[in-house]
């Protein structure tokens, strides 16, 4: 199978991290599984004055490690000479004239802009100023698309002034996510979750993205960025909207994205009296994780002394809707964390009546874990019964592993959308409203916390946060997920 689509790929910022991180090896993939059309080109663009020949090189050398597992040499080899490279500060516009050159004259391309935002501009106006912006052009932006509203509306402008708004491709890679997307698969293929999936039946929903890394060699970035920005404003907003959207008329770009804004907007707003009942900002200081000692944030290279900035994040949402109110929704996100794990669980409501005697349930409760990391899973926790002659009862996962259950290639999350982008579906990517409407919900926290003289609250390095966040689900008489034995 081909994806069936000529287009030329244009990589602005070729010789950055992300490209030869992530980017490289999705292609890579998509080529070695068949995806990318023989007549797709790969040129990439950045201000070294390489030939195709050592940009060839640097790829060799710098992205060879993040290759997917068992790759054959030969495609590899194949894929390598696919690539072009042409030398172009995008701040000048006479230096697009090499890329012109390189494009196939009215055929379709996709441009990806993996570099700073503030190149954003530059890039789409010189594109289009040198007349390499067609009619079925498409553009791919990465985040972070401002650092608040008003920055975000800002570059949104200055891109929709070049490309419309069904060009533009803003990438949430958690959209891309294989157990993402079976959350779709789970809640509109099955008639089974449907009717349970709202106020009556679940008591609450959980959403954590917990890292164990701490900022590295970022510090400056992140220093200016902070756990709200770079992680719940984007990723972990847009899974909550995945779990609480109605169901969409279709699986079409526009009728997802509906869905998702009604839910963002929904989100009952945080105001300045409930930041000390809603939210939970913390910052990690020295401690131990996978068993190696690691400094504090402030130790940490680029940060400068007396920083504020949150490196864990925990909130409760609500939305007020039908289907969803009085459930909270607890969100949470940090760095040196005691585990790397990207998950959202579901917890269904206990039993009205235990049948087996007190006690013989416990706090047991149906629960659904939609896993992306460690692993790619979904899990149902649900009472079984014990073999033996003694009715006793005990609590057991149903686990749909992917792995087991397809046998087939997976394709990492920038695979997928990249593929999606260049068959231009827009359904896994992010509306502009949908990205100002998370804006406005997190800003106003970002901005009382500005405000405030309290400092974020310090948690040890390898741990599961400042225990303030413990304290925000118990006084709703609940529990985190690891918390909770049931
Ligand atoms: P990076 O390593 O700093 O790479 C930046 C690229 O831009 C380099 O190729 C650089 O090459 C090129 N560049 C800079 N100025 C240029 C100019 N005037 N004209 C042409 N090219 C220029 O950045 P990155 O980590 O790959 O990140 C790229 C974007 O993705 C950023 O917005 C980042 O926030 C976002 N992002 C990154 C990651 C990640 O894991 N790295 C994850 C999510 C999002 P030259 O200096 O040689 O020109």
């Amino acid at each position: 199978m081909s994806a069936g689509v000529a287009s030329d790929v244009v990589l602005f910022g070729g010789t950055g991290d992300l490209v030869m991180r992530k980017l490289v090896p999705a292609l890579f993939h998509l080529h070695s599984l068949s995806l990318l059309d023989p007549g797709c080109r790969i040129i990439a663009v950045a201000r070294e004055p390489f030939d195709d020949e050592a940009y060839r090189r640097l790829v060799a050398d710098k992205a060879r490690s993040f290759l997917h597992e068992g790759h054959d040499e030969s495609a590899w080899a194949a894929f390598l000479a696919r690539l072009e490279y042409v030398g172009c500060d995008v701040r000048d516009v006479a230096s697009f004239n090499g890329l012109r050159e390189r494009l196939k004259p009215g055929g379709s391309r996709l441009f990806y802009l993996s570099t700073t935002p503030a190149l954003f501009s530059p890039i789409c106006r010189n594109l289009s100023a040198s007349g390499l912006i067609l009619e079925d052009s498409r553009v791919i932006v990465e985040k972070p698309l401002g650092h608040d509203l008003a920055s975000s509306q800002a570059i949104n402008d200055e891109i929709g002034a070049c490309f419309r708004e069904d060009q533009i491709f803003r990438i949430d890679h958690y959209l891309g996510k294989e157990p993402v997307q079976n959350l779709l698969a789970l809640r509109f293929g099955n008639s089974l979750f449907e009717p349970l999936w709202r106020r009556e039946w679940v008591s609450d929903v959980q959403i954590t993205v917990a890292e164990t890394i701490g900022v590295g060699s970022r510090g400056e970035f992140y220093n200016s960025t902070g756990a709200m920005r770079d992680m719940i404003q984007n990723h972990i907003l847009q899974l909550l909207c995945i779990v609480a959207m109605e169901p969409p008329a279709s699986i079409s770009p526009d009728a997802v994205r509906d869905e998702k804004l009604k839910v963002l907007r929904a989100l009952r707003p945080i105001v300045e009296e409930r930041i000390a009942t809603h939210t939970v900002r913390g910052q990690y200081r020295a401690g131990a994780v996978e068993g190696q000692v690691v400094p504090g944030y402030l130790e940490e290279a680029g940060i400068p002394a007396g920083s504020r900035t949150e490196t864990y994040v925990a909130i409760k949402a609500e939305i007020d809707s039908w289907r969803w109110a009085g459930v909270p929704f607890y969100l949470r996100t940090g760095k040196r964390m005691q585990d790397k794990l990207a998950e959202i669980v579901v917890n269904f409501r206990q039993m009205p009546h235990s049948i087996f005697g007190s006690g013989a349930l416990g706090h047991f409760a149906n629960r659904l874990v939609i896993q992306m990391q460690p692993n790619e899973t979904v899990l149902l926790h649900m009472m079984a019964k014990q073999p033996g002659e003694v009715m006793r009862l005990e609590p057991v996962k149903l686990d749909l592993d992917f792995r087991e259950a397809f046998r087939t290639q997976r394709l990492e999350a920038y695979a997928r959308l990249l593929m999606d982008a260049l068959r231009g579906n827009l359904t896994l990517f992010v509306r502009r409203d949908e990205q100002e409407a998370a804006w406005r919900w997190v800003e106003p926290v970002m901005n009382a916390w500005a405000e405030s003289e309290e400092l974020p609250r310090s948690y040890n390095a390898g741990t599961w946060g400042p225990a303030a966040a413990s304290a925000l689900l118990v006084r709703d008489g609940l529990g985190w997920h690891e918390e909770i034995a049931r």
